[in-house]
């Protein structure tokens, strides 16, 4: 029988008189017997810490329904065991999103077990360690720009492009990207005490939160960006689309202030803008792939090391609270054999 180290969160029913369940979180030794099917046993060398796995420690249940659970959206390792053509033991291997780390156990753990339609082969120029700094945040990041560029038309000519939630995990890599495309980015923060880092990361304007939420009355705003990153939502996503150049787009991908959008049509039929939605959970493996071989190509960043805070499991449980609470900057880089 074979046993691995994994973070798990357990459910505690809510006793008399209490409202709601509560949920607890420890690390275990599980046997690998008890991982869920799959075709491909992979040991994980790096996850990563998302927003998403915080509300699935914390029992959302849009994210997670199933407990005792361990959570991780991403991992990338080596293949240990294979029942299929496509992976033998030894390659190394990406798999975000699906249902990893929602209702499947995930990667914060050493071993996962998997469908061989989640495993994306690690692209050559790319570390295990480097694709899980980046992750899913940062695999968004890359979504949100490629759409952008793809399906918007945005290019550097555009004009300025907002990144909100400038700080965090698809936001840092944001920045980074879109700089090193060339654009002139223009972030969005809560975080006063972190506008050097902003710059750092290739920032040329830093625009204060207030500043994004102001304006909410008004049906239009000056035409000022050639494209919008949003991870945040509600009031800050409405005024950017209201502040969106002539026929530019902005993509939506994360809810951190809402999952609301309070906004009007008038950006729409007098400005031809467009709002584009980014899901990188369901996005079908072989664009999963398209865009890890540009993040390993053309797309590659320099001194991703800089974004990353390294976890081991035992110090996860810090981690999501400070994720939680909008207070993490940059990527977690979670390394569970620490
Ligand atoms: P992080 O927590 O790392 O970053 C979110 C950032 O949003 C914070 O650092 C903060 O940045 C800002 N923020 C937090 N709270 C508020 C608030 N109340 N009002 C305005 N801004 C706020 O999360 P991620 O970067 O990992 O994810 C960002 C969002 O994208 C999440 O909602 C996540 O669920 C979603 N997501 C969606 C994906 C998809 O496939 N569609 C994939 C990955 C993520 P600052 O202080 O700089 O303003």
């Amino acid at each position: 029988m074979t046993t691995f180290r994994a973070f798990q969160v357990s459910k505690r029913p809510p006793e008399a008189g209490e409202g709601r369940p509560t949920f607890a979180r420890r690390i275990v030794e599980r046997d690998v017997e008890a991982l869920p099917p799959g075709e491909v046993l992979v040991d994980v060398a790096y996850s990563s810490l998302n927003y998403k796995d915080a509300l699935s420690a914390t029992g959302n249940p849009g994210v997670t329904r199933n407990f005792p659970h361990t959570p991780g959206i991403d991992a990338a390792g080596t293949v240990a065991e294979s029942s299929v053509e496509a992976f033998s033991p030894g390659d190394q291997v990406i798999v975000i999103g699906f249902d990893l780390g929602m209702n499947t156990a995930g990667g914060f753990a050493q071993k996962i077990r998997v469908p061989a339609g989640w495993v994306v082969p690690l692209p050559t120029g790319l570390s295990l360690r480097e694709s899980m700094i980046l992750g899913t945040a940062g695999f968004t990041a890359a979504l949100c720009v490629d759409k952008l560029q793809a399906v918007g038309g945005m290019v550097p000519a555009s004009g300025p492009v907002l990144v909100t939630g400038a700080t965090g995990g698809v936001g840092s890599v944001a920045v980074k990207l879109l700089a090193k495309l060339g654009y002139e980015v223009h972030t969005g923060t809560g975080k006063s005490g972190e506008h050097g880092y902003l710059r750092a990361l290739g920032a040329a304007e830093v625009v204060d939160r207030e500043t994004l939420l102001a304006g909410a009355e008004r049906p239009l705003g000056r035409e000022t960006w050639g494209g919008v990153v949003d991870t945040v939502g509600g009031q800050i996503l409405a005024n950017a689309l209201k502040a969106l150049r002539y026929g530019a787009s902005a993509a939506a991908c994360g809810l951190a202030a809402s999952a609301e959008l309070p906004a009007g049509v008038f950006p729409f039929i007098l400005r031809h803008v467009n709002l584009l939605g980014v899901d990188s959970v369901e996005l079908p493996l072989a664009q999963k792939a398209q865009i890890w071989n540009k993040l390993a190509g053309a797309w590659r960043l320099d001194d991703l090391a800089a974004l990353a805070t390294p976890l081991a499991l035992d110090s996860l449980s810090d981690a999501i609270d400070r994720i939680l609470a909008g207070r993490m900057v940059g990527r977690g880089l979670v390394d569970p054999n620490a």
